[in-house]
Formats: C-alpha cells, structure tokens, sequence
C-alpha cells in the first residue's frame, strides 16, 4: 500500500458522468460511462469490456515493463507495444555488429525470439473497491502517522488475505483514489519470460526523433513485437527453453477497415500520473519555477549527449536509450508550460477558487474547508525551497550514471567486507566484477563527467546555500572554487566512474584477515579503509547526509500536509459540484478513456488533419539526418505503391491518426479500440499542446497521437516480410 492521506466518508455515490475528458475505472463503466459510450457509437457492453467471471477485453491488456501498455494480438501469446516502450530491450540487445536500432530486428520464428531477463508483463485479475473497510479504521482526529499506519495495517492485512485465498497464484496492491477517499485493490498477475519478436529500425520505430517527439504531424511506427512465454501449465515462470508460447484468455482481433473523421475510440491501458484538482499555487510553481529548472538541467544534459552521439556510433547506441528517456521530458515540460499559458489556466483555476471560497463559507462543512485555500497557499510558500533542493538532487546526483554504478558496487564490497568465507568471497568478487561490465556497458566516462560538471555548476549557482553539501567546503579551499576541477579531479581520484580501475579494485579487496592476505597476497590489497576514503564516497555520503538531515525533514512533513490538504480540497470540490462526474487522477492502474477520431486547430491559425500518410514520410527523408534517413526498401515499396491490402480507400498507406482522448505517460502502447472492441491502432503519444492534459485537459487542444493499425501490419508484411506474424493476428476486413 503506497503512502496515503485519509478521510472518513464513502464519496463514490455523487460521480455522475461528463463528456470526452477523464481516465475512467473499469469496475464502474456500467454504472457511469456505458451510456455516454454507446451514445458515442460503442457497439458492446460494459462487461465485454471488464468482466471479472468471463473473458473480457481487459485479459487482452497488461503494463509492460515498468511505466508502458501492452495489448495481446494473438492466441499465441503476441503482444504488441511501442517502439519507444520496447527501445530499452531492443538497445540491450544491439551491438556496433548487431545494431537491432538502426537496422531493426526480426525473428523470424519463435526460435530466434530474444528473452530479456528483468522484462515483465502484468495483467489485471480483477479490482474491488475497499474503500468502507479501510476507511472505517481511521477518523479525522488521528494524526498523521496514526493514520497512515492505520492505513498500511489494513491494506496488508486485505493484500495478504487475497494472495493466501489465490494460492500466492496473484498479488494483490491496494491504491488509493481521489486523494485517498477511495481504496481499490488491484489484483494481478505477472509474467516475466517476454522475448522480442520484432522491432523495426528506428529510421522508422523512432521516426523523426527528438525533434517530432510530441508534434503532430506525426510519421512515427512507434512499435514493437514481443511474446509471452509460459510454463507447461501455462502459468508464469521464470525463463526456459522449455517454456511455451502464453494461451491467453481473450486477444484483440485487428480491423483493417481504417478510420474516419467523428469514429468512435476508446483507449484501454495504463496512465500514470494527472494532477487536475490542484489549486492554482501549485500549478504556478510547477509553470513558473519547476518547469523551468528541470527544462534548463536537462537541455544542459542533451547539448552533451548529443553532440557525443552525433560524433560516434558506438556512443550513438550506448547512449540512445539514455537520451530519449531525457529528452521525453525535457521535451514534455517545455509543451505542457506553453500550453498551461496559452489557455491562461492560472486564470480559470483563480476564477473557480473564488467561487469555491464562497461555497466554502456557506456549506454546513465550511469550518473545515474555509482555510483549505489560504492554509495551501502558506505550506505551498514554505516547500518551494526544500522542493527545489530535492529535485536539483534528483536531477543533478541522485540521476546521474556514477550514483548508480556507486550505490550497487558500494553495497557488493560492503558484502565482502562482512564475509568471512574465502571461497564466498572470491566469488563474491566474480560477480561484482560482472555487475560492473554489464552496468558500465553503455557508459562513458569522458562524458559522465561532462554531464556531472554541468550539474554541479548548476547545483551550486541556483540552490540556496543551506542545502549544499559539505563537500563545497572543499571545492573551496582546496580547489579555489573551481567546480570544474573538482569534478575533474574527483573523476580522476575515485576508482567508481572508471571501469578498468574499479574491477581492479574490487578484484584485490578482501575483508581485511590476515590469513585471507596470506593466502591471496597481490589479490588481497584494498579494504574497508580504502574504500572509505575514495572521494566519490565521500560526495556520495554528504549528499546523502543532506538529503537526509537537512532535506527530507521539513520536505517530507510539509508534503504531508499537503497531501491532507489535497485530500481535503478533493472531498470538498465533490461536495461543492454534486452534479459534476469526476473521475480520478491517474495512479498507473488500468483505465479507459474514450473519445474519437478529430482533426483540431492549433494556437495561431493551423488547422491539423486528423491522419497522416507515408506521403509525409517520404518527403521528410534526409539521408543525412539520422532520424530521418527513410530506409531504401520503405521507398522502393512507396515508389512500387506495394501496399497489399494496408491501403486506406484514398489509395494511400496511412501512418497516424489523432482523437480526443484523455491519456498520459503510460499510455503508450495502449490498444486504440473501435466501437466493435477491435483494434485499429496503438497509442503513442501526445500532440506538444496536449502535454499540459496531466494537468488540465482542454478538448480544444487535446489530443492523443495514435499509430494506424494498418501501418504496422504495412511494416510487418511488406517491409519485414515476416507475413507469419500476420497469419497468427485474425485480421477483420
Ligand atoms: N509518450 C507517452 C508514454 O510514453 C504517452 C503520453 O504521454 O501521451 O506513455
């Protein structure tokens, strides 16, 4: 059970539905969303779509991985996500000799598919609202911590009793809803022997790069083909040859009829973070200083990966999947701010405050809601500060590549140190000498350290003094103030940002016996000692001290309270709206959104179509733009018009498409569904005004990007040729 805030009183009774805006619930589609839906064109029930006692199209969906959607599209275990979902697995997989990126990966049977230790997939068994158990074990006059132990001790105590009646067969998490006026327990199930079926080279997966990453219009085949690999049983086990292609319970049939203008679209999967009911402090400070930091950090971050990759194609593959986890948001904030502006949402969020103050005067309740607002506003003041602490933290130290290559190392050699056993050692060492090979494989420490400079000049210039950390003593006393040299010198000093040296070191560190020195001599040279006085250490444990001494505290506690005041501010927005359908913020469980198929007019003056073509391919190709650099074969098929039976009627091979439905980051890969429950795309993104729907979702501007189905089938038939996949998928004409 995450960390929650309380309250006492059962609010699902006054959700009434509202149009196209909103990521809905499963369990409550019948009672809130069908009509609307079916009033949209949905041809099915809410129970084909969530069905606890029969298949249902959510036994077709799962998180893949740990932040995307993935969808199954056959009865042999095929599921289907994004390019950008599976890059990380594709990337693992690419060699400067195998470059899977840039040329694309295709199995050609289930004996060449790849497995990918660590990847799992996760499908919901069922959810039930929880909400009057845990919500009887706490009133309004507990403090804080009472309440969140409260809290956990029930959530536990519902978690273990549905994993010991299912056998330890599921697991079971309970979430919270609505600020913690509502507790859903979602019961799943994981399956983790995934391997890659097929990707297509990013010239096409990652078509456009960084630069049309959350554009519209869109020419991106934003997918990737993995399976689901089961044991005898067909129940999840570890990977093995042995294991067989997953029989799932229900996959999605796949409609190559195309979509038109107005047509009816749901999307089915996992969002995973909205924030629409904060108060206006909150959404200032995210546009007007958050935003801003994290933008300026980040583009720092990309002028030096960039210009590495540019230059370098081993760089180019080491770093690819570092880069656009970097840039997605970097690119995402710099959207969701221009957005947030352009409708003046700090205006509309004063305008209903005002009103909201009003109400809160005059409502039986108004002793507790009238300070709501003012006493937000003084905890919003006070946090700004530890705030931008903690993510200049997180962006500057705890993000960067040595903090993870120090924390897992440190904990090995601390192992080590405390073995008494030789034999145990030694191989102790082994494996930490692995670990390093593995985890320095896409690392380079020339520009580590260029990015860590970077970050440091920042820290020191834009957060107030009482949260630097005891090291800037030094870097002004023994380097004169100069960061740069700093960083230089600590890069040079300390054995973790350099492969070579830390494998030597780990392969002469012992625990320190005599006897263990006698026997290993040469190899039995560093220790504790040693290890304590390695000056990335050092940086390590002072940030660390800060963040837990002079950070966490305050920062910590005045979350708290606003996270009881957002619980506060939800329950009395309810109140205030009665006849208002609210649905709630996105929390990575599985939700639908729904809309449809709508062109939509920009900022100043565009009008955006609401699909794109491999016309627009075409004319972007530029063989000297890495990401834009049309594959030789896609061209002679565009020239040979060798579309089979993937042609829209307009006689063109169409590429994306957009709709008004309300999605977020974990979206991605989530099935786009047609009003028969078929699929006709995969959702993949968000045009750049549309970023700022995690915080206000504006029907005007709004839209998701979702890749046509067609065009996947297009690349996996024609341009792969691996026509076998498509025998597997029933195709629906
Ligand atoms: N690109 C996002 C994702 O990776 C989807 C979105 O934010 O719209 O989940």
């Amino acid at each position: 059970m995450k960390k929650l805030v309380f309250l006492s009183v059962y609010l699902l009774s006054f959700i009434v539905v509202f149009a196209d805006e909103g990521m809905w619930i499963p369990l409550f589609l019948d009672k809130y969303n069908i009509e609307e839906m079916q009033e949209k064109g949905f041809k099915l029930t809410a129970s084909d779509i969530y069905d606890v006692n029969q298949a249902s199209l959510k036994d077709a969906v799962m998180v893949f991985g740990g932040g995307c959607t993935a969808e199954l599209i056959s009865d042999k275990g095929l599921i289907l996500t994004n390019h950008h979902c599976g890059f990380s697995n594709i990337q693992s997989h690419s060699t400067v000799e195998h470059d899977y990126l840039t040329d694309g990966f295709w199995a050609g049977s289930m004996d060449g598919e790849l497995p990918n230790p660590g990847l799992t997939v996760t499908f919901l068994i069922y959810m039930e609202d929880v909400s009057k158990r845990v919500l009887a074990v706490f009133d309004e006059t507990m403090s804080m911590d009472d309440r969140d132990l409260k809290i956990d001790s029930v959530c536990t105590v519902i978690e273990n009793e549905i994993v010991k009646k299912n056998d330890g067969k599921y697991d079971a998490v309970v979430e919270s809803f609505f600020y913690g006026n509502q507790f859903i327990v979602m019961v799943t199930q994981e399956f983790k022997d995934i391997r890659l079926v097929g990707a297509p080279p990013s010239s096409i997966g990652k078509f456009g790069g960084d630069t049309d990453n959350w554009v519209w219009p869109r020419h991106t085949g934003d997918f990737s083909m993995f399976r689901i690999y089961a044991d005898k049983n067909n129940n999840p086990a570890e990977y093995s040859p042995e294991n067989k292609p997953y029989k799932p319970k229900k996959f999605f049939p796949i409609n190559i009829g195309g979509v038109q203008e107005g047509d009816f679209t749901m999307i089915f999967g996992y969002p995973g973070h909205t924030q629409e009911y904060i108060p206006s402090f909150t959404v200032d400070n995210i546009i007007n200083l958050e935003n801003p930091d994290r933008i300026k950090l980040r583009q720092a971050k990309l002028d030096v990966i960039n210009k590495a990759m540019a230059g370098d194609k081993k760089t180019r593959i080491q770093y690819a999947a570092k880069q656009s986890s970097i840039a997605n948001a970097w690119k995402k904030w710099i959207g969701q701010n221009m957005g947030l502006k352009t409708i003046d949402i700090l205006k509309e969020k004063q305008k209903f405050e005002k009103k909201f103050q009003k109400w809160a005067k005059k409502t039986n309740n108004g002793s507790m809601y009238k300070n709501i607002l003012s006493t937000y506003q003084e905890v919003e003041t006070k946090i700004v500060n530890y705030q931008k602490a903690y993510y200049y933290f997180i962006e500057c130290a705890y993000y960067s590549d040595v903090w993870r290559i120090y924390n897992s190392v440190y904990k090995r050699l601390d192992k080590i140190s405390k073995e008494e056993d030789f034999e145990k050692i030694d191989s102790l060492k082994i494996e930490a000498v692995e670990a390093v090979d593995k985890m320095l494989k896409d690392y380079d420490p020339v520009i580590d350290e260029e990015i860590f400079t970077q970050m440091m000049l920042f820290y020191f210039s834009d957060v107030d003094e009482n949260f630097f950390p005891a090291f800037y003593n030094d870097i002004q006393y023994k380097f004169n103030g100069d960061i740069k040299e700093y960083v230089h010198n600590l890069y040079e000093e300390s054995v973790f940002p350099n492969q070579e040296k830390l494998k030597d070191f780990i392969s002469k560190y012992y625990n320190g016996s005599s006897k263990y020195k006698e026997e290993y001599g040469e190899n039995a040279i560093y220790t504790k000692v040693d290890l304590l006085k390695d000056p990335y250490l050092i940086l390590f444990e002072n940030f660390r001290a800060l963040y837990i001494d002079k950070i966490l505290p305050e920062f910590g506690s005045l979350s708290d309270q606003k996270d009881s005041l957002d619980h506060l501010y939800m329950k009395a927005q309810m109140e205030m709206q009665p006849n208002k359908i609210f649905y709630p913020d996105a929390n990575f469980t599985l939700r639908v959104a729904y809309g449809s198929v709508k062109s939509f007019s920009s900022f100043d003056g565009f009008v955006y179509n609401y699909f794109t073509t491999l016309d627009g391919v075409i004319a972007k190709d530029n063989p000297e733009i890495y990401d834009y650099n049309v594959p030789e074969k896609l061209k002679e098929l565009y020239n040979a018009k060798d579309y089979g039976k993937y042609a829209d009627k307009d006689g063109k091979i169409h590429v994306c498409f957009i709709g008004d439905n309300h999605t977020s980051g974990g979206n991605s890969g989530s099935p786009v569904i047609n009003a028969n429950g078929e699929l006709i795309g995969v959702n993949f993104d968000r045009c750049w005004e549309s970023t700022m729907s995690d915080i206000k979702f504006d029907p005007n501007y709004c839209r998701n990007i979702m890749l046509d189905i067609r065009y996947v089938l297009f690349i996996v038939d024609k341009y792969a040729g691996a026509g076998y996949l498509i025998d597997e998928m029933q195709i629906v004409e």
